[in-house]
């Protein structure tokens, strides 16, 4: 028989001898020691089996979704073929500005700094007393107003969590939460990274830091915006052009 035992680093060493009669064995209260026969030399059969170390196991023993690396990597490089950085820092701009105002006066400040030039390069050469004046009426959000932690920001009027999360990654560099809007819960369900379907971007932000790596949590919002703007879109994604479409659940056939 083999015996087995687990180290404190994980390791499980199985150690067994061949069970011989006779004077090869002997038993010692419940224990069996094997004893090597007299004038040949020990014959001692060691197997070691090497475990991951505990942080592995744990995450093997953590629910993730299949297939979810490769599905990420089929979306970066679907990403990486749009003009992603501009479009993000548009989104951005308009996030920021709805925070504080209704959205048709969102919309028509977004028109002027369109027809002035929205880049970042544009908007970094254009002073603070222009830039005002091209938004208004839409208060200017300086810097200084801006808290640095999600329970105050989320106490600002019209930023909730998902505003909160992105405003702390891009103001203040800090990754406090994954940004979840309606394409990152639509396109997080379709592809079945929660292990339930949820019902509110609030339940899919929690299911997704849930078992997602803390590396990816700034990337997932960018990537899932674009991506549900202009692929998988919310009434007729475009399953037959999707890299995923034969690794995602909820690719439509037709
Ligand atoms: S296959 Fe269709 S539903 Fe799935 S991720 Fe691609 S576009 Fe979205």
């Amino acid at each position: 028989m083999s015996s087995a035992r687990v180290t404190r680093s994980g390791r499980k060493i199985l150690q067994g001898g061949r069970k011989r009669s006779g004077s090869g064995t002997e038993q010692h209260g419940g224990e069996t020691n094997t004893l090597p026969p007299r004038g040949r030399k020990e014959v001692k059969k060691r197997v070691q089996v090497r475990y991951d170390c505990m942080e592995d196991v744990e995450k093997k023993l953590k629910w993730e979704p299949e297939n979810w690396q490769r599905q990420l990597e089929n979306i970066r490089e679907m990403r990486s073929r749009r003009d992603a950085p501009v479009m993000r820092y548009q989104v951005l701009l308009s996030l920021m500005l709805s925070s504080q105002t209704k959205d048709q006066v969102t919309s028509a400040a977004m028109t002027k700094l369109r027809e002035h030039g929205l880049t970042v390069q544009r908007i970094l050469e254009t002073d603070e007393e222009t830039l005002g004046k091209i938004i208004y009426p839409v208060g200017f959000w300086k810097p200084r107003d801006i808290p640095d932690n999600v329970s105050d920001l989320v106490k600002l009027p019209g930023v909730g969590p998902k505003m909160a999360h992105l405003v702390m990654d891009i103001a203040w560099n800090k990754v406090s939460g994954i940004g979840v809007d309606t394409h990152v819960h639509r396109i997080s369900n379709r592809l079945k990274w929660v292990k339930k379907e949820t019902k509110s971007p609030e339940d899919t932000r929690v299911a997704l830091e849930d078992w997602m790596p803390r590396d990816l949590w700034s990337e997932i919002n960018w990537l899932l915006v674009g991506f549900g703007q202009q692929m998988c879109l919310p009434v007729a994604p475009r399953c037959s052009e999707c890299l995923n479409k034969d690794i995602c659940p909820g690719a439509k056939k037709k």
